[in-house]
């Protein structure tokens, strides 16, 4: 019997025997005589009194229940929310919430158990998790857990771990939870969220092993590079004096044996003379090469103007035999190893008029533009231009793109550029077309 009815019986009784006994005094009282209609007026009025009352007490019975019902429905609506709203939020995440009582020992884990780690049992003591915890991190972990719980003091507890997932995978988990107390101050719940860093921890790790590699790769890059400057020179440095005596002798036989040789031996004295000026020349832009970057550069302040107007001087010759015009900007003051730079212009400068149309007078333009950190400069010419697919080639050290029937050189000249330009972080690349003229930029570093 629930208390609200038995109140109602209570009271019921209460009002029929009070209505007997007051009844009974006033027929008493008031004298009158022992007939039955009396009788029976007072069991009607009973009836109706009490019928009354016990009408009123129901209908307020039925008032105050309607509220109940009313505020359990608006409790429950609160709750299914409540849930939604984790369920989602533990979707969203990528989390599995979790909600141990203490009191039972038990532990509800959202749906998001199956889809994270693949289990169902989504009601189970709390040893079902201990045991799936990787054995290596189990000791701890739990030790961990029970100290946090004896301490009875703090309320937050988390910890990193890696669990086993249901096909056998290993997961790495970061786990915090919320301890609740009862008004005695002891434990009764703890409510925890777990959340899967698998993807973030081997994507680490994937990418230190990567970067350990590109770390690895670059030492060693840098040893070789290191190893083939020193060889370049040394061989460079060592060549020069065999290679002196073999056109110096050369030369001899030329003058000494001159009226015996013939045609054929003059000829084939002539072409060793030029292979060994040519090896001279090659073995000289080597040097060259891998002299720049040996020792770092002194850095000054640098007028472009001025070094830029330099540079025409000295090849004033050269640009009158080939009816060169030069059109130059005005040209920025920079910071720089200045014979370094210096060797840039010149290369470029060359190349301008080396690599002319024959039909077309040389025009060459030098400008330069600037920004928060580099200087740009654009040395471009109107001549027999480069095709986009060597665009690249043409800065690796010893590559041509003519023979030197065609156009004299090394195939060395662009290589200490970039190099050059590299030390003094910047960059140097082409914009050009076959036949269409050629713009070489490059940047150096404020
Ligand atoms: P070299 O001029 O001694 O061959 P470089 O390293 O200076 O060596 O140039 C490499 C190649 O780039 C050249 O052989 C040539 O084919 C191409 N090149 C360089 N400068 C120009 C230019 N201004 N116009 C057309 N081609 C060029």
């Amino acid at each position: 019997m629930t208390r609200t009815s038995s109140k109602i019986i209570g009271i019921y009784l209460t009002i029929g025997v009070l209505w007997i006994l007051i009844s009974d005094w006033a027929f008493d009282y008031f004298g009158y005589p022992e007939n039955p209609m009396y009788q029976t007026i007072k069991g009607i009025g009973f009836i109706l009194i009490s019928g009354m009352i016990f009408l009123i007490m129901l209908r307020n019975y039925e008032f105050r229940n309607d509220d109940y019902l009313a505020r359990q429905k608006a409790t429950a609506d609160k709750l299914r929310l409540a849930n939604e709203r984790y369920t989602k939020v533990s979707k969203a995440t990528n989390s599995i919430i979790w909600d141990w009582d203490l009191k039972k020992n038990k532990v509800l884990w959202a749906k998001n158990l199956t889809v994270l780690l693949g289990y169902d049992s989504l009601y189970n003591d709390p040893e079902w998790w201990t045991d799936r915890i990787h054995p290596e991190d189990q000791e701890r972990v739990i030790a961990k857990v029970r100290q946090f719980l004896e301490s009875g003091q703090r309320k937050k507890w988390s910890d990193e771990y890696r669990i086993v997932h249901a096909d056998g995978n290993v997961r790495y988990i970061y786990d915090r939870a919320y301890l609740m107390f009862d008004k005695k101050g002891r434990p009764i719940r703890m409510i925890g969220s777990m959340e899967d860093l698998t993807e973030r921890k081997t994507s680490g790790q994937q990418l230190e092993i990567l970067n350990d590699q590109i770390r690895k790769r670059a030492e060693e890059l840098a040893i070789s590079n290191a190893e083939l400057e020193q060889f370049a020179y040394i061989a460079s440095h060592d060549l020069q004096e065999p290679l002196r005596m073999v056109t110096g002798f050369l030369t001899q036989l030329e003058k000494k044996y001159d009226p015996v040789l013939d045609d054929k031996g003059k000829q084939y004295i002539h072409f060793a003379v030029d292979g060994a000026v040519r090896m001279r020349k090659i073995i000289l832009d080597l040097l060259e090469y891998s002299k720049v970057g040996k020792t770092a550069f002194h850095s000054e302040k640098i007028d472009t103007n001025e070094l830029v107007d330099d540079i025409i001087k000295l090849n004033k010759t050269l640009l009158d035999e080939q009816n060169v015009t030069v059109r130059k900007a005005n040209l920025p003051v920079i910071f720089g190893g200045k014979t370094l730079i210096q060797q840039v212009f010149q290369n470029l400068i060359v190349n301008a008029i080396k690599y002319r149309k024959a039909d077309e007078n040389p025009l060459i333009a030098i400008g330069a533009t600037e920004d928060e950190n580099f200087w740009q400069f654009s040395v471009s010419d109107n001549g027999i231009g480069i095709d986009p697919d060597y665009f690249e080639k043409i800065f690796v050290l010893f590559q041509r793109l003519h023979n030197k029937e065609e156009y004299s050189g090394t195939g060395i000249g662009l290589s200490i550029c970039k190099k050059i330009v590299e030390n003094h972080g910047g960059k140097i690349w082409v914009a050009s077309g076959a036949q269409k003229g050629s713009v070489f930029y490059f940047t150096i570093k404020k």
